[in-house]
C-alpha cells in the first residue's frame, strides 16, 4: 500500500501490513477472518464461498477492497457470514479511461510495434507508406459497459477526438453528450471501429466477447479491454487475430492473469500492457483514503459509503 494509505489506517486502528505484494494464500486469508477485525484486501486475494464455510461468523465482520472491481470476492458468500464488502469507485475513474485512450492511439497507431522497430535499430526512415495505422479521430466508438469508467471514456473520445459513441448497457443512460444506445452487443461490434470493454466482471459477462462478437467486428476494428480479463474469451481473441478477423487489440486485463499467453505475445497488433488502469500514486492514494474511510465508518457504526453487498 502506499505509505499515505498505511499511514491514514495507522492513525485510525491498530494494523498489520503485510509487506508482500503477491496475492494472500488461502492459509494467509483464513487465518486474516480468523485474527483481524477488518482487512484491506486487493485484487487477487480471493474469497470464496468455500474459504468462508468453516466459519460460522469469522472475528473479521469487514473486507475494505483496494479497487472498484470485486469479482475475486464472493460478495453473497460474505453477506451470508456477516462480512460487510466496500469497494472504491470513482476514485479510479479518470486513470483507467486514460489507460483506455492510451490503448485505443497505440493499438491504432500501431505504436508498440513501432516503438519495438525503433529500439532494435531497424527503422530506415519516413516514407509515405511506412507503418499506415487507423485515423483514430471521428471513428465510431462502441462501449461495452457505459458505467463510470465507460462514460469517461466516451467524453474523452466525444470532445477530444469528435468521435461517434455507441454503447450497451443494462439500462438507458441520460448523457451529456451523444451516445446512441444499441440494441445488442452484436450490433454494437458490427457497427463500431473501436470497441471498448468496460463491464464488471460477473457470471453475466464471463466470456461476453466472444467468437461471435469478434466475427461480428469489420476486419479494420480494434477491440480494448480495461475491465477484466474473462468477459473476452481469450483464445477467441487469439484465434480472430491469427485469422486477421480484427485488426489489432489493445489489452490491459488477462483472462489467467498475470499469464499472457504465447498466442498474444506473438501477435505484433496486441497491445499489451500489465494490468495499468489506477497505475498512479495520487490515483492509488485516493482509492487507499477511500478504502480507509469505510473501515472508519464500519467501525464508527456509520453507514459504509461503498459497501456491495
Ligand atoms: P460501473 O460504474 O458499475 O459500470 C459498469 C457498467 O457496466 C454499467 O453501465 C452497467 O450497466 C454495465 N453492465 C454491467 N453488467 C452488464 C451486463 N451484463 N450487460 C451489459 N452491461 C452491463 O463500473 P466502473 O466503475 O465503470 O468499472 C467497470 C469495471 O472496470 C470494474 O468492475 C473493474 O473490473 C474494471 N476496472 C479495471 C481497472 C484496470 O486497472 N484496468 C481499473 C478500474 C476498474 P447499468 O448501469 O445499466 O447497470
Amino acid at each position: 500500500m502506499p505509505p499515505a494509505t498505511i499511514a491514514a489506517a495507522d492513525a485510525l486502528f491498530e494494523i498489520e501490513v503485510r509487506p508482500s505484494t503477491q496475492p494472500m494464500t488461502r492459509a494467509e486469508l483464513r487465518s486474516g477472518l480468523a485474527v483481524f477485525d477488518g482487512m484491506m484486501v486487493t485484487l487477487g486475494d480471493v474469497v470464496t464461498a468455500d474459504l468462508l464455510q468453516d466459519f460460522g461468523r469469522p472475528r473479521c465482520k469487514i473486507l475494505a477492497n483496494f479497487g472498484v472491481g470485486f469479482n475475486h470476492i464472493d460478495t453473497e458468500a460474505c453477506r451470508a457470514h456477516g462480512v460487510t464488502v466496500s469497494n472504491t469507485p470513482g476514485a479510479v475513474t479518470d486513470a483507467t479511461a486514460d489507460v483506455a485512450m492510451t490503448l485505443i492511439l497505440m493499438a491504432c497507431r500501431r505504436a508498440g510495434e513501432a516503438e519495438r522497430l525503433v529500439r532494435a535499430g531497424r527503422w530506415s526512415g519516413w516514407h509515405p507508406t511506412q507503418m499506415l495505422g487507423m485515423h483514430v479521430t471521428g471513428r465510431r466508438l462502441g462501449i461495452l459497459g457505459m458505467g463510470r469508467i465507460g462514460q469517461a471514456i466516451a467524453r474523452r473520445g466525444h470532445f477530444g477526438f469528435g468521435m461517434d459513441v455507441g454503447y450497451v448497457a443494462r439500462s438507458q443512460k441520460d448523457l451529456a453528450f451523444p451516445a446512441t444506445r444499441h440494441d445488442s452487443l452484436g450490433d454494437l461490434a458490427a457497427w463500431a471501429d473501436i470497441l471498448v470493454v468496460a463491464v464488471p466482471a460477473s457470471p453475466e459477462t464471463h466470456h461476453m466477447v466472444d467468437a461471435s462478437v469478434l466475427e461480428a467486428m469489420p476486419s479494420h476494428a480494434v477491440l480494448i479491454n480495461i475491465a477484466r480479463g474473462d468477459i473476452v474469451e481469450e483464445a477467441a481473441l487469439i484465434a480472430a487475430l491469427d485469422q486477421g478477423q480484427i485488426a489489432a487489440a489493445g489489452l490491459d486485463v488477462y483472462e489467467f492473469e498475470p499469464k499472457v499467453p504465447q498466442g498474444l505475445l506473438k501477435h505484433e497488433n496486441a497491445v499489451l500492457l500489465p494490468h495499468l488502469g489506477t497505475a498512479c500514486l495520487d490515483v492509488r492514494e485516493s482509492m487507499g483514503a477511500m478504502a480507509v474511510e469505510n473501515l472508519r465508518a464500519f467501525f464508527a457504526g456509520e453507514p459504509v459509503p461503498n459497501r456491495v453487498n
